[in-house]
Protein backbone atom coordinates (compact mmCIF):
# COMPACT_ATOMS: atom_id res chain seq x y z
CA UNK A 1 0.00 0.00 0.00
CA UNK A 2 1.49 3.33 -0.83
CA UNK A 3 0.35 6.22 0.97
CA UNK A 4 1.00 10.32 0.19
CA UNK A 5 4.26 11.79 1.43
CA UNK A 6 3.15 14.07 3.99
CA UNK A 7 4.08 17.26 3.25
CA UNK A 8 4.33 20.75 5.37
CA UNK A 9 1.02 22.43 4.05
CA UNK A 10 0.89 24.91 1.99
CA UNK A 11 2.18 28.16 2.57
CA UNK A 12 3.84 27.09 5.25
CA UNK A 13 7.70 26.49 6.04
CA UNK A 14 10.14 24.34 8.07
CA UNK A 15 12.31 26.71 10.20
CA UNK A 16 15.13 24.36 9.86
CA UNK A 17 18.65 24.81 12.55
CA UNK A 18 20.52 26.93 8.91
CA UNK A 19 17.98 29.30 9.42
CA UNK A 20 18.41 29.60 13.62
CA UNK A 21 21.35 32.14 13.02
CA UNK A 22 19.56 35.04 10.91
CA UNK A 23 16.81 34.23 13.42
CA UNK A 24 18.84 34.42 16.62
CA UNK A 25 20.00 37.35 14.84
CA UNK A 26 16.72 39.22 14.54
CA UNK A 27 15.90 38.39 17.37
CA UNK A 28 18.42 40.01 19.91
CA UNK A 29 18.48 43.18 17.40
CA UNK A 30 15.06 43.59 18.18
CA UNK A 31 15.58 42.79 21.71
CA UNK A 32 18.19 44.88 21.81
CA UNK A 33 16.90 48.36 20.30
CA UNK A 34 13.72 47.73 21.32
CA UNK A 35 14.53 46.73 25.25
CA UNK A 36 16.38 49.84 25.10
CA UNK A 37 14.18 52.33 24.39
CA UNK A 38 11.59 50.07 27.26
CA UNK A 39 9.51 48.30 25.11
CA UNK A 40 9.07 44.75 27.22
CA UNK A 41 8.21 41.44 25.79
CA UNK A 42 4.84 40.45 25.21
CA UNK A 43 3.26 36.89 23.89
CA UNK A 44 0.04 36.69 23.11
CA UNK A 45 -2.33 33.35 22.59
CA UNK A 46 -2.15 31.86 19.07
CA UNK A 47 -5.75 32.25 18.79
CA UNK A 48 -8.43 34.62 20.07
CA UNK A 49 -12.16 34.62 20.27
CA UNK A 50 -12.73 35.40 16.27
CA UNK A 51 -14.71 38.86 17.64
CA UNK A 52 -11.70 40.35 18.56
CA UNK A 53 -10.34 40.75 14.99
CA UNK A 54 -14.08 41.53 13.69
CA UNK A 55 -13.57 44.15 15.82
CA UNK A 56 -10.28 44.77 16.12
CA UNK A 57 -9.10 44.84 12.71
CA UNK A 58 -12.27 46.17 10.78
CA UNK A 59 -15.03 44.02 8.41
CA UNK A 60 -14.32 45.34 5.64
CA UNK A 61 -10.55 44.68 5.64
CA UNK A 62 -8.88 41.57 3.22
CA UNK A 63 -7.87 40.10 6.71
CA UNK A 64 -11.41 39.72 7.88
CA UNK A 65 -12.71 39.17 4.70
CA UNK A 66 -11.10 36.58 3.01
CA UNK A 67 -7.66 35.75 4.99
CA UNK A 68 -8.78 34.61 8.65
CA UNK A 69 -8.39 30.58 9.92
CA UNK A 70 -11.38 30.71 11.29
CA UNK A 71 -12.66 27.75 13.11
CA UNK A 72 -15.07 26.50 15.74
CA UNK A 73 -14.05 24.45 18.88
CA UNK A 74 -15.57 21.00 20.43
CA UNK A 75 -17.28 23.43 22.99
CA UNK A 76 -18.74 25.82 20.05
CA UNK A 77 -16.27 28.63 20.51
CA UNK A 78 -15.41 30.23 17.10
CA UNK A 79 -12.17 31.16 17.27
CA UNK A 80 -9.56 32.50 14.75
CA UNK A 81 -5.90 31.80 14.44
CA UNK A 82 -4.12 35.31 15.10
CA UNK A 83 -3.45 37.39 11.76
CA UNK A 84 -1.80 39.91 13.04
CA UNK A 85 -0.51 41.39 16.87
CA UNK A 86 -1.96 44.86 17.63
CA UNK A 87 -5.72 43.56 18.47
CA UNK A 88 -4.71 40.65 20.91
CA UNK A 89 -2.08 43.08 22.66
CA UNK A 90 -4.41 45.88 23.01
CA UNK A 91 -7.00 43.50 23.91
CA UNK A 92 -4.27 42.33 26.71
CA UNK A 93 -3.93 45.76 27.92
CA UNK A 94 -7.56 45.89 28.80
CA UNK A 95 -7.28 42.51 30.16
CA UNK A 96 -4.29 43.08 32.47
CA UNK A 97 -5.55 46.70 33.59
CA UNK A 98 -2.32 48.27 32.17
CA UNK A 99 -4.14 51.71 31.59
CA UNK A 100 -3.87 52.21 35.54
CA UNK A 101 -0.26 51.92 34.71
CA UNK A 102 2.34 54.83 33.85
CA UNK A 103 1.67 55.45 29.89
CA UNK A 104 2.35 55.10 27.16
CA UNK A 105 2.81 51.04 28.00
CA UNK A 106 5.33 50.16 25.37
CA UNK A 107 5.47 46.51 24.49
CA UNK A 108 7.02 44.03 21.72
CA UNK A 109 6.51 40.39 20.24
CA UNK A 110 7.95 38.27 17.89
CA UNK A 111 5.38 35.73 17.18
CA UNK A 112 3.74 33.64 14.31
CA UNK A 113 0.54 34.88 12.51
CA UNK A 114 -1.97 32.97 10.16
CA UNK A 115 -3.83 34.33 6.97
CA UNK A 116 -5.27 32.28 3.84
CA UNK A 117 -3.60 33.88 1.74
CA UNK A 118 -2.09 32.68 -2.07
CA UNK A 119 1.21 31.15 -1.66
CA UNK A 120 4.05 32.86 -2.96
CA UNK A 121 7.91 33.96 -2.46
CA UNK A 122 7.42 36.33 0.79
CA UNK A 123 3.70 35.79 1.63
CA UNK A 124 2.85 32.86 3.21
CA UNK A 125 0.16 31.05 5.29
CA UNK A 126 2.14 31.36 8.36
CA UNK A 127 4.70 33.81 8.81
CA UNK A 128 6.69 35.86 11.90
CA UNK A 129 6.30 39.30 12.54
CA UNK A 130 8.50 41.23 15.08
CA UNK A 131 6.24 44.20 16.45
CA UNK A 132 5.89 47.09 19.00
CA UNK A 133 2.68 48.94 20.27
CA UNK A 134 3.46 52.21 22.24
CA UNK A 135 -0.71 52.66 23.85
CA UNK A 136 -1.49 55.61 25.92
CA UNK A 137 0.02 58.43 24.53
CA UNK A 138 -0.88 60.56 21.55
CA UNK A 139 2.37 62.92 21.32
CA UNK A 140 3.56 62.60 17.43
CA UNK A 141 7.71 62.34 19.30
CA UNK A 142 5.40 58.57 20.03
CA UNK A 143 5.00 58.11 16.30
CA UNK A 144 8.50 59.09 15.60
CA UNK A 145 9.84 57.42 18.19
CA UNK A 146 8.67 54.17 16.89
CA UNK A 147 9.32 54.96 13.43
CA UNK A 148 13.23 55.39 14.31
CA UNK A 149 13.35 52.16 15.95
CA UNK A 150 11.96 50.29 13.08
CA UNK A 151 14.45 52.03 11.32
CA UNK A 152 17.00 51.19 13.55
CA UNK A 153 15.72 47.33 13.19
CA UNK A 154 16.56 46.99 9.70
CA UNK A 155 19.09 49.25 9.32
CA UNK A 156 21.15 46.47 12.03
CA UNK A 157 20.12 43.80 10.48
CA UNK A 158 21.11 45.04 7.01
CA UNK A 159 18.14 44.78 4.94
CA UNK A 160 19.20 46.58 1.42
CA UNK A 161 17.54 49.43 -0.76
CA UNK A 162 14.94 50.24 2.53
CA UNK A 163 12.65 52.97 1.78
CA UNK A 164 9.86 54.65 4.67
CA UNK A 165 6.50 56.56 2.91
CA UNK A 166 4.55 58.41 5.45
CA UNK A 167 0.89 59.60 5.43
CA UNK A 168 -1.83 60.98 7.75
CA UNK A 169 -5.18 59.57 7.71
CA UNK A 170 -6.21 61.81 10.21
CA UNK A 171 -8.94 61.58 12.76
CA UNK A 172 -12.32 59.99 12.44
CA UNK A 173 -14.41 63.19 11.87
CA UNK A 174 -11.84 64.48 9.24
CA UNK A 175 -11.82 60.89 7.31
CA UNK A 176 -15.98 60.95 7.58
CA UNK A 177 -16.24 64.24 5.26
CA UNK A 178 -13.31 63.48 3.41
CA UNK A 179 -14.87 59.55 2.40
CA UNK A 180 -18.22 61.45 1.42
CA UNK A 181 -15.96 63.10 -1.51
CA UNK A 182 -14.38 60.15 -2.25
CA UNK A 183 -17.13 58.16 -2.20
CA UNK A 184 -18.61 60.82 -4.71
CA UNK A 185 -15.97 61.01 -7.16
CA UNK A 186 -15.58 57.09 -7.08
CA UNK A 187 -19.57 56.86 -7.78
CA UNK A 188 -19.37 59.44 -11.08
CA UNK A 189 -16.43 57.65 -12.25
CA UNK A 190 -17.86 53.99 -11.28
CA UNK A 191 -17.83 52.42 -15.31
CA UNK A 192 -13.91 52.47 -15.20
CA UNK A 193 -13.31 51.00 -11.53
CA UNK A 194 -12.70 46.68 -10.88
CA UNK A 195 -15.34 45.12 -9.81
CA UNK A 196 -13.33 44.51 -6.59
CA UNK A 197 -13.45 48.08 -5.82
CA UNK A 198 -16.44 48.98 -7.10
CA UNK A 199 -18.36 46.47 -4.79
CA UNK A 200 -16.80 47.97 -1.93
CA UNK A 201 -17.16 51.89 -2.68
CA UNK A 202 -19.14 52.01 0.36
CA UNK A 203 -17.20 49.70 2.81
CA UNK A 204 -14.06 50.87 2.13
CA UNK A 205 -13.43 53.28 -0.66
CA UNK A 206 -9.75 53.96 0.42
CA UNK A 207 -8.87 51.20 -0.70
CA UNK A 208 -8.95 51.84 -4.41
CA UNK A 209 -5.96 53.24 -3.75
CA UNK A 210 -4.04 50.06 -3.46
CA UNK A 211 -5.71 48.51 -6.49
CA UNK A 212 -3.59 47.16 -9.32
CA UNK A 213 -6.68 47.50 -11.88
CA UNK A 214 -5.47 49.92 -14.76
CA UNK A 215 -9.21 51.96 -15.16
CA UNK A 216 -8.74 51.91 -10.96
CA UNK A 217 -5.81 53.72 -11.19
CA UNK A 218 -6.81 55.98 -14.14
CA UNK A 219 -9.83 56.90 -11.51
CA UNK A 220 -7.59 57.19 -8.57
CA UNK A 221 -4.86 59.67 -10.06
CA UNK A 222 -7.69 62.57 -9.66
CA UNK A 223 -9.10 61.64 -6.81
CA UNK A 224 -9.00 64.14 -3.67
CA UNK A 225 -6.89 63.24 -1.34
CA UNK A 226 -7.37 63.34 2.65
CA UNK A 227 -3.86 64.73 3.34
CA UNK A 228 -5.18 67.73 1.75
CA UNK A 229 -8.35 67.90 4.38
CA UNK A 230 -6.86 67.45 6.86
CA UNK A 231 -8.34 69.28 10.28
CA UNK A 232 -5.73 71.68 11.29
CA UNK A 233 -4.69 69.58 14.66
CA UNK A 234 -3.84 66.70 12.40
CA UNK A 235 -1.82 68.36 10.46
CA UNK A 236 -0.03 70.08 13.02
CA UNK A 237 0.29 66.35 14.32
CA UNK A 238 1.66 65.43 11.49
CA UNK A 239 4.04 68.08 10.76
CA UNK A 240 5.33 67.76 14.46
CA UNK A 241 5.73 63.50 13.73
CA UNK A 242 7.77 64.85 10.17
CA UNK A 243 10.11 67.36 12.07
CA UNK A 244 11.16 64.73 14.06
CA UNK A 245 12.12 62.31 11.67
CA UNK A 246 14.02 64.94 9.68
CA UNK A 247 16.16 65.47 13.01
CA UNK A 248 16.57 61.99 13.27
CA UNK A 249 17.79 61.92 9.76
CA UNK A 250 15.22 59.75 8.36
CA UNK A 251 14.49 60.17 4.98
CA UNK A 252 11.01 59.33 4.07
CA UNK A 253 8.56 60.24 1.32
CA UNK A 254 4.54 61.53 1.85
CA UNK A 255 2.72 59.68 0.33
CA UNK A 256 -0.87 60.44 0.34
CA UNK A 257 -1.96 57.29 -1.22
CA UNK A 258 -0.53 54.99 1.92
CA UNK A 259 -3.37 52.67 2.72
CA UNK A 260 -2.57 50.36 5.54
CA UNK A 261 -4.69 47.06 5.31
CA UNK A 262 -6.14 47.73 8.64
CA UNK A 263 -9.70 49.34 9.52
CA UNK A 264 -8.28 51.19 12.67
CA UNK A 265 -5.54 53.46 11.96
CA UNK A 266 -5.94 57.33 12.41
CA UNK A 267 -3.53 60.24 11.68
CA UNK A 268 0.36 58.31 11.42
CA UNK A 269 0.34 56.11 8.87
CA UNK A 270 3.81 54.48 7.44
CA UNK A 271 5.65 51.81 5.36
CA UNK A 272 9.06 50.60 5.18
CA UNK A 273 9.68 48.95 1.37
CA UNK A 274 12.96 47.36 0.19
CA UNK A 275 13.54 47.39 -3.27
CA UNK A 276 15.29 44.12 -3.15
CA UNK A 277 11.92 41.94 -2.45
CA UNK A 278 10.36 42.15 -5.79
CA UNK A 279 6.40 42.13 -5.36
CA UNK A 280 5.66 41.98 -1.71
CA UNK A 281 8.31 44.97 -1.38
CA UNK A 282 6.34 46.05 2.35
CA UNK A 283 9.05 44.96 5.27
CA UNK A 284 7.15 46.86 7.92
CA UNK A 285 4.86 48.82 8.20
CA UNK A 286 2.27 50.51 10.88
CA UNK A 287 0.19 53.30 12.48
CA UNK A 288 -1.52 55.22 14.92
CA UNK A 289 -5.11 53.72 15.91
CA UNK A 290 -6.55 56.49 18.62
CA UNK A 291 -9.74 54.38 18.49
CA UNK A 292 -9.14 50.88 18.50
CA UNK A 293 -8.95 50.61 22.20
CA UNK A 294 -12.13 52.13 22.35
CA UNK A 295 -13.64 50.00 19.87
CA UNK A 296 -12.64 47.25 22.04
CA UNK A 297 -14.37 48.09 24.84
CA UNK A 298 -12.08 50.46 26.69
CA UNK A 299 -11.40 54.10 27.46
CA UNK A 300 -10.39 55.83 24.72
CA UNK A 301 -7.22 55.26 24.82
CA UNK A 302 -4.64 56.44 21.83
CA UNK A 303 -1.86 53.96 20.80
CA UNK A 304 0.73 53.23 17.72
CA UNK A 305 2.41 50.60 16.34
CA UNK A 306 4.19 48.40 13.68
CA UNK A 307 4.94 44.83 12.64
CA UNK A 308 7.43 44.06 10.50
CA UNK A 309 7.42 40.59 8.23
CA UNK A 310 10.57 38.42 9.73
CA UNK A 311 10.78 35.95 6.36
CA UNK A 312 11.14 39.43 4.86
CA UNK A 313 13.61 40.97 6.58
CA UNK A 314 15.50 37.86 5.76
CA UNK A 315 14.75 38.13 2.22
CA UNK A 316 15.99 41.82 2.36
CA UNK A 317 19.43 41.31 4.34
CA UNK A 318 22.43 39.44 3.51
CA UNK A 319 22.59 36.17 5.34
CA UNK A 320 25.43 35.59 7.59
CA UNK A 321 27.66 32.75 8.44
CA UNK A 322 26.67 29.97 10.41
CA UNK A 323 28.15 29.93 13.46
CA UNK A 324 29.19 26.65 14.77
CA UNK A 325 27.75 25.36 17.92
CA UNK A 326 29.76 25.47 21.06
CA UNK A 327 31.46 22.55 22.14
CA UNK A 328 33.95 22.66 24.95
CA UNK A 329 34.28 18.78 25.43
CA UNK A 330 33.13 15.70 23.28
CA UNK A 331 33.23 12.73 25.95
CA UNK A 332 34.05 10.13 23.33
CA UNK A 333 33.32 7.23 25.37
CA UNK A 334 30.14 4.58 25.61
CA UNK A 335 30.52 3.36 29.21
CA UNK A 336 28.14 4.67 32.01
CA UNK A 337 30.92 6.44 33.64
CA UNK A 338 31.60 8.08 30.23
CA UNK A 339 28.13 9.62 30.48
CA UNK A 340 28.62 10.44 34.23
CA UNK A 341 31.67 12.34 33.33
CA UNK A 342 29.35 14.27 30.61
CA UNK A 343 26.81 14.80 33.37
CA UNK A 344 29.12 16.32 35.59
CA UNK A 345 30.51 18.63 33.03
CA UNK A 346 27.71 19.84 31.87
CA UNK A 347 26.41 21.11 35.80
CA UNK A 348 30.00 22.59 35.81
CA UNK A 349 28.39 24.95 32.77
CA UNK A 350 30.28 23.23 29.94
CA UNK A 351 28.98 22.75 26.37
CA UNK A 352 29.15 19.04 26.12
CA UNK A 353 28.18 15.72 23.59
CA UNK A 354 28.75 12.56 24.23
CA UNK A 355 29.51 9.90 21.88
CA UNK A 356 25.73 8.40 20.97
CA UNK A 357 26.36 6.52 17.59
CA UNK A 358 28.32 3.51 19.27
CA UNK A 359 31.76 4.51 17.30
CA UNK A 360 34.84 3.15 17.22
CA UNK A 361 37.64 4.46 19.29
CA UNK A 362 39.16 5.90 15.80
CA UNK A 363 35.51 7.28 14.88
CA UNK A 364 34.94 8.85 17.87
CA UNK A 365 37.90 10.81 17.64
CA UNK A 366 36.69 12.06 13.91
CA UNK A 367 32.91 12.56 15.09
CA UNK A 368 34.55 15.24 18.40
CA UNK A 369 36.26 17.34 15.34
CA UNK A 370 33.14 17.48 13.24
CA UNK A 371 31.66 18.83 16.55
CA UNK A 372 34.20 21.19 16.40
CA UNK A 373 34.96 20.26 20.24
CA UNK A 374 37.94 22.14 21.98
CA UNK A 375 38.53 18.94 23.74
CA UNK A 376 37.99 15.40 23.77
CA UNK A 377 38.09 13.08 26.73
CA UNK A 378 38.61 9.15 25.75
CA UNK A 379 37.36 7.14 28.02
CA UNK A 380 38.40 4.06 26.86
CA UNK A 381 35.84 0.77 27.01
CA UNK A 382 38.26 -1.36 28.70
CA UNK A 383 39.97 -0.14 31.31
CA UNK A 384 38.10 3.39 32.10
CA UNK A 385 41.48 5.33 31.62
CA UNK A 386 40.65 8.52 30.83
CA UNK A 387 42.51 10.72 28.21
CA UNK A 388 42.12 14.24 27.49
CA UNK A 389 42.60 15.99 24.46
CA UNK A 390 43.73 19.08 23.17
CA UNK A 391 42.13 19.45 19.34
CA UNK A 392 43.73 22.50 18.61
CA UNK A 393 47.44 21.31 19.37
CA UNK A 394 46.67 17.69 19.10
CA UNK A 395 48.32 17.05 22.36
CA UNK A 396 46.51 13.91 24.31
CA UNK A 397 47.80 13.09 28.61
CA UNK A 398 46.20 11.09 30.62
CA UNK A 399 43.90 12.24 33.37
CA UNK A 400 43.04 10.68 36.77
CA UNK A 401 39.30 11.33 37.00
CA UNK A 402 36.25 13.34 35.65
CA UNK A 403 36.94 15.78 38.08
CA UNK A 404 40.14 16.44 36.41
CA UNK A 405 38.83 16.47 33.06
CA UNK A 406 36.35 19.20 33.79
CA UNK A 407 38.91 21.61 36.07
CA UNK A 408 41.36 21.40 33.16
CA UNK A 409 38.48 21.95 30.39
CA UNK A 410 37.00 25.44 32.83
CA UNK A 411 40.92 26.19 32.97
CA UNK A 412 41.65 25.75 29.16
CA UNK A 413 38.67 27.53 28.34
CA UNK A 414 39.71 30.91 30.06
CA UNK A 415 43.12 30.55 28.55
CA UNK A 416 41.86 30.48 25.48
P1 LIG B 1 0.98 43.13 2.17
O1 LIG B 1 0.68 44.44 1.56
O2 LIG B 1 2.27 42.56 1.71
O3 LIG B 1 -0.15 42.15 2.08
P2 LIG B 1 0.05 43.79 4.78
O4 LIG B 1 -0.32 45.21 4.68
O5 LIG B 1 -1.00 42.75 4.73
O6 LIG B 1 1.21 43.44 3.72
P3 LIG B 1 0.71 44.02 7.56
O7 LIG B 1 -0.56 43.46 8.01
O8 LIG B 1 0.98 45.46 7.70
O9 LIG B 1 0.97 43.58 6.05
O10 LIG B 1 1.92 43.20 8.20
C1 LIG B 1 3.19 43.79 8.42
C2 LIG B 1 4.27 43.04 7.68
O11 LIG B 1 4.13 41.64 7.85
C3 LIG B 1 4.27 43.22 6.19
O12 LIG B 1 4.92 44.41 5.83
C4 LIG B 1 5.02 42.01 5.71
O13 LIG B 1 6.42 42.20 5.84
C5 LIG B 1 4.61 40.96 6.70
N1 LIG B 1 3.55 40.11 6.15
C6 LIG B 1 2.23 40.39 6.05
N2 LIG B 1 1.56 39.35 5.51
C7 LIG B 1 2.50 38.38 5.28
C8 LIG B 1 2.45 37.06 4.74
N3 LIG B 1 1.31 36.51 4.34
N4 LIG B 1 3.61 36.37 4.64
C9 LIG B 1 4.79 36.91 5.04
N5 LIG B 1 4.89 38.14 5.57
C10 LIG B 1 3.77 38.88 5.68
MG1 LIG C 1 -1.77 41.55 3.24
Amino acid sequence: VSRPKLQAPRGTQDVLPEHAADRLALEAAARGILEGAGYARIETPAFEATELFARGVGASTDIVQKEMYTFEDAGGRSLTLRPEGTAPVCRAYLEHGMHKAPQPVKLWYLSSFFRYERAQAGRYRQFWQVGAEAIGSDDPAVDAETITLLHALLTELGVRDVALRLGSLGRPATRATYRELLVGHLRAHEDLLSDDVRERIDLNPLRAFDADHAGTRQVMASAPLLVDHLAPEDAEHFAEVRARLDVAGIDHEVDPTLVRGLDYYTRTVFEFTSGVLGAQSAVGGGGRYDGLIEQLGGPPTPGIGWAAGVERILLGAEPRPQPRALCDLYVAGTTTAAFALATEARRAGLGVQLELAGRSEKGRLKAAARAGALWTALVHDDTGAIELRDMESGEQEPVESASAVVAQVIRGRHIA
